[in-house]
């Protein structure tokens, strides 16, 4: 039975590693267990206080995940336990592999064409069974043809790199014509797994100082980041 702690109206999964939580609520003997997993921060709580789309779809997310120490540490003075945080990318990459011991189906979608093409190149080289892959540089039109055609791929795991709120949107409408399927939200990982952007060095990761590491090399973040004070200022008034 998974533990879930609530921050700002979220259940988030507080479990001791990523492999818990794989096997308490991705997979099972069968393959997966269909839904959609989120990587909830700070910035995520915000943006779901200001739009009700954002909130529900949170609220309906079978997997809600604390990739953020804001949200650990919060969750870790809820129940007097220390939560750990799970870094978005490092589960998916888990999980890839993990999924080569039941030759699990997956298709990549997002990021340029060149970092999806060669992050389906890496996996496949591991032994993923990698039945599609599409750049995340498509218009609304074409979202429903996107939509057919990881249907018509037959994946159980989609990965979903085009940033938030973005990608949760996608899944939740890909959702209702794939309901057996695991989806992931992964953001920025594909660019990470392919080297194609650096990942904080170890130093900013065991301080748990990413964020700052991340603004530091991409200054366009502040504005996003801005909102880890407002979280902050709600968490110290108690409205979340
Ligand atoms: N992206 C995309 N389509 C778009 C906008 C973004 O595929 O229309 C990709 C982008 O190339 C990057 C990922 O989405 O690989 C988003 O990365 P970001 O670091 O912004 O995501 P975060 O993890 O912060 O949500």
């Amino acid at each position: 039975m998974t533990k879930k702690v609530n921050v700002g109206g979220v259940d988030i999964i507080a479990c001791p590693s990523i492999n818990e939580l794989i096997d308490s609520s991705i997979l099972n003997s069968d393959g997966v267990i269909p839904g959609m997993a989120i990587a909830v921060n700070p910035e995520k709580i915000i943006a779901a206080k200001n739009d009700p789309n954002v909130m529900s779809i949170l609220q309906n997310a079978t997997v809600c995940y604390p990739d953020g120490v804001g949200v650990s540490y919060v969750m870790s003075k809820r129940i007097g336990s220390k939560v750990a945080r799970i870094p978005g990318c490092e589960l998916w990459e888990c999980l890839m592999s993990r999924s080569i011991e039941n030759n699990i189906p997956v298709y990549l979608l997002g990021a340029s064409q060149n970092t999806v093409a060669q992050t389906h190149e890496k996996l496949t080289a591991l032994g993923v069974n990698v039945v599609g892959f599409k750049n995340g540089y498509f218009t609304k039109e074409q979202q429903q043809s996107v939509i057919a055609e990881i249907v018509s791929s037959g994946a159980k795991i989609v990965s979903v790199a085009l940033g938030s709120p973005r990608q949760e949107l996608f899944i939740f409408e890909c959702m209702k014509h794939a309901p057996h399927t695991f989806f992931m939200g992964v953001g920025g990982t594909y660019d990470v797994y392919t080297g194609n952007v650096k990942r904080a060095p170890k130093f900013f990761r065991r301080m748990n100082l990413e964020w700052l590491y991340r603004l530091s090399s991409q200054p366009s973040r502040l504005f996003r980041q801005s909102n880890l004070l407002k979280y902050i200022y709600l968490y110290f008034f108690g409205k979340i």
